[in-house]
């Protein structure tokens, strides 16, 4: 991929061929985001606070796990297209669109977003400005963010220069990063006069010449698009999950159902797997950032539908832990528990706000000598939860284990062969929280399957309503 290598003088920005691109914040969305415009041809230069970060980076190393990205990033910084500095005076004085991809985490003690980044780095680019400049925010941002921030814009960059502050907000999936950061489903951009929209369109010329829709909307609508995508994948999942504990009660299958459901066009299948719920450095945050914005903006059916969004998916991890003491007796005290999964979600090392690890160190906290293995994300886990005994491999985890808790979907599990795992284990109890280890090979291996919302086709038998009973040990399908 090339860029145009146009003239945009018409635009008033600037008059070089093509715009030079600094992307300030290099993490998840930063890192991915300037390997992708080096990738479309820019000489791109990214900046952080972390100098770790950096020096990784510089060396073609990622910090974290994201398929492709490694290759990307070296590529880019052998080709000269890509670099790396600290020096924020530097980066901004070689470039031309500065893209803000700092985090904006929740606040501690609070469920607003903490914004302290975004305005620090979006000051720090404005204060740095030598010549004309576009200011392209991609961070998850409260609606009214982007308006405040062009009015810190106008106080703190020099006076007789031209920049534009626009919203810009980002879609990638962590695990398909580098895939969604080039070929984006979609393109959102917000607040951008004709100059700025025709600079944004020539950055990202590539895909639009794929034919990428283009939605170029007002700044409040953009930032409200990135919050509300999160907002309904987090509804869809609590949905499924409220339905997943109908299901146990009544003895339905949520899977076959989400399956059904999922043929329904106007519905469709993906975010209807019920299980542990979500987590991440997004979803979580974003619906709550929205509780609170909303709570401030008056908007009270918002509120109301996010706390309950909220609340089904913080009880699914107690479900969990329910179910891992309600299967070793009543307490996990001793019990020897081993964990598959520690990462949100797999293909990534991201464990911010994870359910498994969450779940593993509830269990812990209980008494319970957890043993815990993840194919990427040991390193990320020890650093946040440390006191947990971490494997070496699968084998190593389930090895003498009480119980088997599959808290994240890893290739690794649901491909794993049964009745290797159940001639290492103590007891052949496991708990599939992500509905996703093939339940008729474990139960043939021997295996007890307790899972959420499959009751009655793990048991395989129907489950009294009357009788009450919500006993999930399987020895048939
Ligand atoms: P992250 O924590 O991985 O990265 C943020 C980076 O910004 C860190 O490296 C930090 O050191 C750096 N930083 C902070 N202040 C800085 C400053 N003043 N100057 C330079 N660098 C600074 O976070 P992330 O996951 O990349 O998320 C960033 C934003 O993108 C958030 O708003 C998030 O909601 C949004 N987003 C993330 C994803 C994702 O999948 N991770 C997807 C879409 C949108």
């Amino acid at each position: 991929m090339t860029n145009s290598n146009s003239e945009h003088a018409a635009t008033g920005l600037d008059t070089r061929p093509a715009p030079r691109i600094s992307v300030i914040g290099t993490g998840y969305l930063g890192a991915t985001h300037a390997a992708a415009m080096a990738e479309m041809g820019f000489d791109t230069i990214g900046v952080d606070v972390d100098p770790s970060k950096l020096a990784a980076l510089a060396a073609g190393e990622v910090p974290f796990y994201e398929p492709g990205l490694p290759e990307l990033i070296t590529k880019h910084v052998a080709s000269g297209k890509l670099r790396f500095t600290a020096d924020l005076a530097e980066a901004v004085a070689s470039s031309d669109v500065h893209f803000i991809c700092v985090g904006t985490p929740q606040r501690a003690g609070s469920h607003a977003a903490n914004l302290s980044y975004v305005e620090s780095a979006t000051r720090s680019v404005a204060e740095h400005l030598t010549h004309p400049g576009l200011i392209v925010g991609k961070s998850t941002v409260p609606v009214g963010t982007a308006a405040r921030l062009r009015a810190l814009v106008a106080e703190f960059s020099p006076a007789g220069i031209d920049v534009e502050l626009i919203w810009n907000p980002e879609f990638l999936r962590e695990g398909k990063a580098v895939e969604d950061t080039l070929h984006p489903d979609r393109l959102v951009w917000g607040g951008a006069s004709a100059a700025a929209d025709a600079v944004i369109r020539e950055v990202y010329a590539a895909p639009i010449a794929e034919g990428t829709p283009v939605i170029a909307t007002d700044l409040p609508t953009a930032e409200l698009v990135k919050v509300s995508a999160n907002a309904f994948l987090a509804t869809k999942i609590s949905f499924i999950n409220a339905i997943s504990e109908l299901c146990d009660i009544a003895g339905a299958d949520v899977t076959t159902l989400a399956d059904a459901l999922g043929h329904d066009v106007r519905i469709g299948r993906k975010f209807l797997n019920a299980g542990l719920g979500f987590g991440g450095g997004c979803l979580p945050k974003d619906i709550r950032a929205l509780m609170h914005r909303s709570s401030e903006l008056g908007a009270n059916r918002v509120v109301g539908l996010m706390q309950q969004v909220d609340e089904i998916n913080m009880g699914q991890r107690q479900r969990v832990i329910d179910m891992a003491i309600e299967a070793a007796q009543g307490s996990v005290l001793n019990r020897r528990i081993a964990v598959i999964g520690a990462a949100f979600k797999p293909l990534t090392d991201d464990v911010r706000d994870s359910p498994a690890l969450n779940v593993a160190a509830a269990l812990h906290l209980r008494g319970a000598q957890v043993s815990l293995w993840d194919p990427e994300a040991m390193e990320t886990a020890k650093r946040s939860f440390p006191t947990l005994t971490y494997a070496e491999s699968m084998e190593a985890a389930v090895e003498g284990a009480d119980m088997v808790l599959v808290l994240t979907e890893w290739d690794d599990i649901v491909q794993a062969d049964p009745s290797s795992l159940r001639a290492l284990v103590g007891r052949a109890i496991v708990i599939d929280a992500r509905n996703c280890i093939p339940v008729t090979d474990w139960v043939k291996a021997g295996w007890s399957v307790r899972s959420l919302g499959r009751t009655a086709s793990v048991a395989g038998a129907p489950v009294s309503i009357a009788a009450g009973t919500n006993d999930l040990m399987a020895t048939s399908r």
